[in-house]
């Protein structure tokens, strides 16, 4: 067969940006009649300021029950009738506001929806009970449970001052200063239309949506222009120290090597797809890969992954290594493999074969998330706030097509330097295996 395996777009898509810039992406989808709808602002907890973290996800908390401005009456008991799935995200870049109803509910909920983009009403009680909730949640993930403990270590020590290194959830003492008053400023200046857009993904007419966006969002002011000036890390920064987290749940030893990255979107997009398919050989079930070779043949570790962060995130992350094992003696032999192995592929690159199974398999993992409604909108709308194009994820498999091996081996001299990667444990507490005092 003549015709290529990835010469047909991944996804078909239509674009249109109204006259207050907000940006909407139709995804077709016929399968059932379902819409999933989700609304994005370009704002994360790295958005906000020294001493008022956890902002953006309290918000996104208070944005769940906050009503439109404008009075609903009998609108809103047709809207809560309609048997809507809903839920909200705040990462690190953005928020997400996401709905899911049957089709013939959608110029119902674009309605209720534009009416939260004029503006909500935000209440006092309701910020003082989500305060507690806020606080039951961070204790929950972030200080209860082991890898959450772990990762806000870690960042907090890996970054220097970019805000990656605070918590999406925001640190305790902060959360519990935040007014109602900061989080209307934030709303102010954040969510409007200018700074959002929506994707519409499963089955609807593309026509009927263009007029419904007209009239429900057309006349939403576009807001201020805002510009994201987050502090940016250093291009040459110290080695840290490894960052260990003893946690007494911990479940297993848990290691981790993190090569920092410089920004490559811009000037070395090649490099990062070539960092990103090596991410995905040495992760992957592929004959002489590390998780091959620590998994299942010496047995060494109960998992091993990597990753190579940079459709996630839109300022530059790292280049990630994870083992976990069922102890913590073996660490100097786990890490002998990881460095040998990556030498070797250094040394001597990937065959073409090998290369050729770990492009299909990434290019199947795609194509499997985008058949989801609710995952490719999730997908693609943090892909665009990671200041990506559709149309680049679109030719990813064209460019994947590129990278050689003799780009792998390049990329792993240039950018995983083990004098510059810092490593992480997550451990149980030394002590964990006395027993507890007090029990006959
Ligand atoms: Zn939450």
């Amino acid at each position: 067969m003549a015709g290529h395996l990835y010469a047909a777009p991944m996804f078909v898509y239509e674009t249109f940006t109204l006259k207050n810039g907000l940006q909407f992406i139709l995804m077709q989808n016929k399968r059932a009649p379902i819409v999933s709808y989700t609304t994005w602002f370009k704002v994360g907890s790295a958005d906000e300021l020294p001493g008022k973290t956890g902002l953006a996800h309290y918000l996104e908390h208070l944005m769940e029950s906050a009503l439109p401005e404008v009075q609903m009456g009998q609108f809103l008991e047709d809207f809560n009738s309609s048997d809507t799935h809903s839920n909200a995200f705040t990462s690190q870049d953005y928020t997400y506001y996401y709905k899911m109803v049957t089709t013939d509910h959608l110029p119902l909920l674009m309605q209720y929806e534009a009416g939260r983009m004029r503006g909500v009403a935000f209440n006092k009680d309701r910020f003082e009970i989500e305060k507690n909730v806020i606080l039951e949640e961070r204790l929950m993930g972030a200080e209860n449970d082991p890898t959450g403990l772990y990762s806000e270590q870690f960042n907090s020590q890996f970054f220097t001052v970019h805000p990656y290194k605070n918590p999406i959830i925001g640190w305790e003492k902060d959360i519990r200063a935040l007014t109602l008053e900061d989080i209307k400023d934030f709303h102010k200046k954040w969510y409007h239309p200018s700074n959002a857009f929506i994707i519409v993904s499963g089955d609807f007419d593309p026509a009927q949506v263009r007029t419904w966006a007209e009239t429900y969002y057309g006349n939403i002011p576009a807001g201020p222009k805002v510009e994201r000036n987050r502090p940016q890390e250093p291009s040459e920064k110290p080695k840290i120290e490894p960052v260990i987290t003893e946690h007494p749940r911990a479940a297993e030893f848990y290691l981790e090597q993190i090569y920092p990255l410089p920004n490559l979107k811009k000037q070395n997009y090649q490099d990062l797809l070539a960092l990103s398919l090596l991410s995905v050989f040495l992760s992957g079930d592929f004959e002489g890969s590390l998780y091959e070779v620590l998994v299942h043949k010496k047995k060494l570790a109960t998992d091993f992954s990597t990753q190579c962060l940079f459709m996630e995130f839109l300022d530059p992350w790292s280049f990630a290594i994870s083992v976990n094992s069922v102890d913590g003696s073996k660490t100097k032999e786990i890490e002998t493999i990881i460095n040998d192995g990556i030498d070797q592929i250094a040394q001597t690159g990937l065959k073409p074969e090998v290369l050729a199974l770990v492009r299909r398999y990434s290019y199947n993992e795609w194509v499997m998330q985008l058949d989801d409604i609710y995952k490719r909108a999730h997908l693609l709308g943090a892909v665009l706030n990671a200041g990506l194009t559709l149309d680049q994820i679109n030719s990813l498999f064209q460019d994947y097509e590129k990278v050689t091996s003799a780009d792998i081996q390049r990329v792993i001299k240039k950018y995983l330097i083990k004098e510059k990667a810092a490593t992480g444990i997550l451990k149980k507490p030394t002590y964990s295996s006395a027993p507890l005092s007090g029990r006959s």
